[in-house]
């Protein structure tokens, strides 16, 4: 396999680098300067024959034909909204992500950012490090996360295991998403807009496609309203972003717990001044034990493709 030539993105995972070094011919496209990119993809275009990217870069056309020999993508991430599937398919091209392994995570992470959203966890912390409790006393009362009604976009694998999670908080769940499951004791809604009129935390959990893109717009925060809590562990996508900071600074919205956003790593300055708000860097995933079993998967998918046996967890 050494001679199975593969394309790294930008720098990732130590072990995933490390490993894709051992096994196979690695050539990191970001060890070249941005405006030495092309020249150096020109270089190689004949050799690489896969590529390894993460959900933030995807792979779009313009990558992808600039590499005739590119027989497979593996993404080291459950979302591929930025790889240019139809462009795969066209070529034959193979694709795979890494499911399942990263869905406890991303589901703590959620009820994280909407318990520190409701709790002001995070701004209470920092109200101790200042000194405030000593100077002006206990911290304002905030507002209860137990009971509270839970609505989730999309009950898929994260948004089944946030449902889960959320029940031993004594929270009644409902969801939305395109097509309606059995799910006792969840309440299913046919729209985002009921969904969101009738939850106190409603939880971003779908993937990225053309029909949820801005899939939480005005109307859906208008439902939510001023006691509401937005929280997104999908796609910054997922979100019409100027209308969320300005229903925050409203007030039509209560408050919103975010990992993801429209513009990676740059976040609205407004946000950056609201207390109502909690905001992680796209860390859902982010932890040792995930990031090694998905690097795993990308491993495992790439030997599978080499050894011309069945992708792992395919795409296309
Ligand atoms: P999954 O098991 O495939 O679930 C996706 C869910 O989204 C399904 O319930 C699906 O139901 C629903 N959905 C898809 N399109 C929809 C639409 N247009 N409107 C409403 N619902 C829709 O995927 P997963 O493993 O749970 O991952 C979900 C997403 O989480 C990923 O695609 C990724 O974007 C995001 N994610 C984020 C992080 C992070 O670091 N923040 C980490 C991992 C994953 P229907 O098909 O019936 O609509």
């Amino acid at each position: 396999m050494e001679s199975f030539t593969v394309l790294m993105l930008r720098a990732m995972d130590d072990y995933l680098e490390q490993e894709l070094g051992c096994r196979f011919r690695l050539l990191r496209l970001c060890d070249s300067p941005p405006d030495r990119r092309d020249d150096f993809l020109r270089a190689h275009a004949g050799s690489v024959r896969a590529i390894v990217t993460g959900g933030g870069d995807g792979a779009d056309a313009a990558l992808i034909d600039a590499l005739p020999g590119l027989e497979i993508i593996a993404s080291y991430s459950v979302g591929v909204d930025r790889v240019d599937l139809a462009r795969c398919r066209e070529r034959g091209i193979r694709v795979t992500n890494t499911p399942g392994v990263l869905t406890d995570d991303v589901a703590d992470l959620a009820v994280g950012l909407a318990m520190a959203t409701l709790r002001r966890i995070p701004q209470a912390d920092s109200y101790v490090r200042a000194g405030q409790w000593k100077d002006k006393g206990y911290y304002p009362l905030t507002t209860k996360f137990s009971g509270k009604r839970v609505g989730i976009i999309g009950l898929g694998r994260i948004g089944l295991a946030i449902a889960k999670r959320v029940q031993g908080f004594d929270c009644p769940v409902s969801y939305y998403q395109r097509r309606e499951q059995t799910h006792p004791g969840y309440t299913y809604y046919p729209t985002v807009v009921e969904l969101a009129r009738n939850s106190d935390v409603l939880v971003v959990a779908c993937s990225l496609n053309e029909q949820s893109r801005r899939i939480v717009d005005r109307e859906v925060m208008e439902a939510l309203g001023p006691k509401g809590v937005l929280v997104n562990i999908g796609r910054g996508a997922h979100v019409d972003e100027p209308e969320l900071v300005s229903a925050l600074v409203d007030g039509r919205l209560g408050g919103a717990g975010l990992d993801v956003f429209a513009n990676e790593p740059n976040v609205p300055e407004a946000l950056l001044e609201l207390d109502n708000v909690v905001l992680a860097p796209h860390m859902a995933s982010g932890t040792h034990e995930t990031r090694t079993a998905m690097a795993d998967v990308v491993l495992a998918n790439l030997e599978a493709h080499v050894l011309k046996k069945p992708l792992l967890t395919p795409v296309v």
